[in-house]
Parts: C-alpha cells; structure tokens; sequence
C-alpha cells in the first residue's frame, strides 16, 4: 500500500509541467541554503546574487534570502526529498515540520500540484510513529516527579516524538545564515553594494549582531554598526515625532514619513511581519 502511495506520488511529481524543471540555479540555490541535496559548498557567485536580489526587495537581506530559501527547501522536499529514506527518516526524527513549515509545506503542495498528496503520506508516517508512543506511554509513570528528582538524561522521555522540535526546514535556515553572513562580509567591502545595502535599511538586529560576532574585518564591522546606529538615531526620531504628532496641539499637522516608523522599528528588532498567508 505505501509503495504503491510512493509510486503515485512520484507519476504525479513527473506529470506535473509546473515542476519540469529544478533548473541549474535552484539546485544551486538548494546548495547554497543546505538544500536536500547537499553537496558542498554554496557557489559564491550565487550568493551574492540572492543577496542582490533581496537587497532589491528592500529590508534585511538575509531576511529576504531566507524567505526564498524556505520556500525553495519545502518544495524540493516535497518535489523528491521526501521519497529519499534518509531525508524521510530525517523529518521523522525531528518529529516533522514546525507549525510554520507544515502549513507553508501544504500551502506550497496545494499551490504546485493542487492534491495534498505528499503531505498526506508525511501525516500518516508521523501519525503511525504518535500511535507507538501513545500504545507504549504507561499511564501509572510520574514522568514529572523522575524529572523533579533530576535524574534528568538519562530519564526516560515519555515521548520519542516532539512535534516540529527538529524541523528539518528551521535547521536548513539556522545552518545557512552563517553562509550568507560571510558572503555579505566579502560583498561590503565593494562601495557599490554599501550602497546599496544602506539604501535597503541594513541588517535587522538579529543578523547584524550575528554578522558582528561572526566578521573578522574590521571595515566590515564598522560599517555595519555605524549604518544601524545611523538607522536607529534616525527612528527614535521619527518615533519621537510619530508620538509629538498625537498631542492634541500638533494634531492639525500634515503627517509625515515618521507614520511609518513603527513598522519599520519593529522590522528593525525582529523582522518584517510575515506574510498573511504564511
Ligand atoms: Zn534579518
Ligand atoms: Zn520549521
């Protein structure tokens, strides 16, 4: 029955014309983000041309760069990791996708091959690993005192599964953003991209205080902090000026770029707002 389920996933995949083609640049792409496929090292080149085209996008590169990635990674898992038993074992270990990635993963499914199909077999395999832990977990057990007494790792879990604890998505972000860090460390160092990166608003927080932890150029270092002190100086102005602007007095005034500027300092701390439809 599961071969037979794996034989039609595989017709449907090879059917489908949106899907004829993982191309050079998304397998490249599944390189340079740890994709499925992972080979080696992620082509330079293509890098920092996904930085460049999420600079274009406005806002934290490697925000941007990662919210391709994701996509591109659940695709390829759905696309032909998912029929690899090691990718597979993989999910399954890590007790399958986090919330954000399962629901992203049938969106995507729905959105490329409109069935589901996939989805349903990574459910079922999950389901049957839920079922063991259920049919084993011992009711008469006091899991929570053994783990007030600190017997601690070599306690006994009372579940083998944590649902979405290992998402295999959330790792493939985690592990590239020291990648795409290093390549912005070596593209700063060109005046034209510094441009073009201020111009975009600079790193959001998380990743330039990654970016400085992680760079060893000094040049690199400076220039990044002094664009985001620039940034902040220029929002706590404007936040300033958004919060002057609700005084009753100075309520006639024309409103300005300051309106906008609690969307951007929230970007600025924790990133853009995620898309409505995931
Ligand atoms: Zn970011
Ligand atoms: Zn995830």
């Amino acid at each position: 029955m599961r071969q037979s389920a794996k034989t039609l996933l595989v017709r449907r995949r090879s059917e489908s014309s949106e899907n004829s083609g993982k191309d050079e640049v998304l397998e490249a792409f599944d390189a340079v983000c740890g994709g499925l496929n992972r080979t080696g090292r992620t082509p330079h080149w293509f890098t920092a041309r996904a930085l460049e085209d999420a600079l274009i996008q406005g806002g934290c590169p490697i925000c941007q760069a990662q919210s391709a990635a994701e996509r591109r990674h659940l695709h390829s898992f759905l696309y032909e990791g998912m029929m690899s038993p090691l990718a597979r074992q993989d999910f399954l270990d890590g007790g399958g996708f986090c919330r954000r990635h399962f629901w992203k993963a049938k969106q995507i499914e729905e959105q490329h091959w409109a069935d589901g199909f996939g989805v349903s077999i990574l459910c079922e395999n999950l389901l049957e690993k839920v079922q063991e832990d259920l049919y084993q977990f011992k009711i008469t057990d006091d899991f929570k005192r053994r783990g007030l007494l600190k017997i601690g790792r070599t306690a006994k879990r009372p579940f083998r599964l944590t649902p979405g604890k290992g998402c295999v998505t959330c790792a493939m972000l985690r592990d590239s953003v020291e990648h795409l860090l290093s390549v912005i460390e070596e593209l700063l160092e060109d005046a034209g991209f510094r441009d073009r990166y201020t111009r975009a608003g600079g790193l959001c927080l998380s990743h330039l205080q990654a970016g400085l932890i992680q760079w060893k150029s000094t040049g690199t270092k400076e220039f990044a902090k002094q664009t985001a002190e620039n940034r902040i100086e220029t929002l706590i102005a404007e936040l300033r000026e958004f919060q002057r602007k609700h005084d009753y007095q100075y309520k006639a005034e024309p409103r300005g770029a300051e309106w906008s500027s609690p969307e951007r300092a929230i970007e600025f701390l924790v990133g853009r707002m995620p898309e409505r439809s995931l």
